[in-house]
């Protein structure tokens, strides 16, 4: 067994060189470990549950492609799904029968998705919510909730989570203030503030975008009635309700946290638009809109809503959303369901143990553990945490192979190949590291 690599130096030479020709190193600013410190781990291949560093050393993987891979990686019958499809060619721009079979699959799970629109990221699917919840009501406010993320177009920037809550940024430069002044951040599970900001302009918002179960900012549960809550406020001004589960779409349930809190059969609240990514793209660049005929139809060539995309749809995609779709059923969701219980116990044992100040929170399978004694309602309680304890627990779970999010403000993820060696792993590794997150 190779030695895990924070002393070979191989990631700290790649990491020289990556900085040298990609701003931090990396494509995507949370990889960069900046908040945990230390040479990220460069990945060179993953199958099931684990990933493998450019040395060759395993990890327990509790990222999971940050979701995509709900059948753990490398599922050989989704890469047998890509693989065909590749043979076939990488993207034609033109319809394919393949898009039409996947919308249909994303409307049996979830019906409230009349109509689906195909994109290559979360973001794209937010970003052109947005802007259909703006065309069809002929709006221009929109309402999003603090330590949320919905991807980084200019709108959903403010007070947003994810990478911007690791860093600790207020929002992006380089967002314009006429586009800042179109954004009403609220604080989240606070249904009197959203009323408040209705009842001061309520004619002017076009729309209220919510993440399904907020997971950026760690996993923070809506409160009872919350969802409904702001259901009942756009309907009765006449704004849309936009659900985003691109994280939670597929994965805490075959029809998202939608069909976990509200039910699909007889819903307690349907949402007007929904965005999916992550899962329902098996691991491919795939995000989609669904909702409303009335409104999905306002979108071009149809409506005079704007969207489009040259890899839109594209067959290498949609044949592994097909594929991991297919293979999602009940016995998956529950494998996951029981494994994060098994999980959230065992952290909250080991940390119990040890004596830190911890709170695990979870919605459905979606789980994530502050490093404070109160649970967290909203993205103050978020930040009102001890991060430096989160970075030597990651450091410790690393250095024994088990691969955490490196940021306190994020889930944990788990898939259907986290097997009893997998679990094995990362629960021998807690007490470890739990000890090294009470040594201030
Ligand atoms: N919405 C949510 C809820 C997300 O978690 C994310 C990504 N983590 C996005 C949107 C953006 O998706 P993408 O990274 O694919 O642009």
């Amino acid at each position: 067994m190779a030695e895990v690599n924070k002393t070979t130096g191989t990631q700290d030479r790649l990491m020289a060189r990556a900085r040298a020709i990609i701003p931090g190193g990396v494509s995507s600013p949370v990889r960069a470990f900046g908040s945990v410190g230390g040479t990220p781990v460069f990945v060179a291949r993953a199958e099931g549950p684990r990933v493998f560093d450019v040395d060759g050393v395993d990890y327990v993987d509790l990222v999971c492609s940050w979701g995509p891979a709900l059948l753990g990686h490398a599922h050989p019958q989704v890469v047998g799904a890509v693989q065909a499809a590749a043979a076939r060619g990488l993207s034609f721009g033109a319809p394919t029968s393949a898009e039409v079979d996947l919308a249909t699959l994303i409307r049996d799970r979830v019906p409230a998705a009349e109509r689906v629109r195909f994109v290559s990221t979360g973001t794209e699917a937010t970003m052109t919510a947005i802007r259909l919840a703006r065309g069809a009501t002929g709006r221009d406010l929109i309402i999003k909730f603090a330590g949320l993320y919905h991807g980084h177009s200019d709108a959903l920037l403010a007070a947003a989570g994810s990478g911007l809550a690791t860093a600790g940024l207020p929002g992006s430069a380089g967002v314009t203030a006429a586009t800042a002044a179109e954004t009403i951040v609220l604080p989240y599970n606070d249904v009197t503030a959203l009323e408040g900001a209705f009842a001061l302009q309520g004619e002017r918002i076009a729309a209220v975008i919510t993440e399904a179960v907020p997971a950026n900012m760690g996993v923070v549960p809506p409160a009872a009635g919350f969802n409904e809550a702001i259901r009942r406020v756009t309907a009765q001004y006449g704004a849309l309700m936009i659900f985003d589960e691109v994280m939670t779409g597929f994965r805490v349930g075959p029809a998202g946290w939608w069909g976990v809190e509200a039910g699909v059969e007889n819903p307690t609240y349907t949402p007007d638009i929904f965005t999916f990514g992550k899962v329902v793209g098996g691991g491919m660049p795939l995000a989609a809109l669904g909702g409303r005929a009335d409104v999905m139809e306002l979108l071009a060539p149809v409506g005079p809503v704007y969207q489009a995309g040259t890899l839109s749809g594209n067959p290498l995609a949609t044949a592994a959303g097909m594929a991991t779709l297919n293979l999602a059923d009940d016995a998956v969701y529950a494998h996951v369901d029981r494994r994060s219980a098994e999980l959230q116990s065992a952290v909250d044992e080991a940390l119990t143990a040890a004596g830190v100040p911890h709170v695990v929170q979870n919605a459905g399978n979606l789980f994530s553990v502050f490093f404070r004694d109160e649970p967290v309602l909203d993205y103050d309680d978020a930040r009102d945490q001890d991060t430096a304890a989160f970075a030597r627990f990651f450091h410790s779970m690393l250095d024994q192979r088990v691969a955490l999010p490196p940021s306190a403000f994020e889930a944990w993820f788990l898939s259907a190949a986290h097997d009893d060696g997998a679990m094995s792993r990362i629960i021998g590794a807690l007490p470890a590291a739990a000890r090294a997150a009470a040594r201030a």
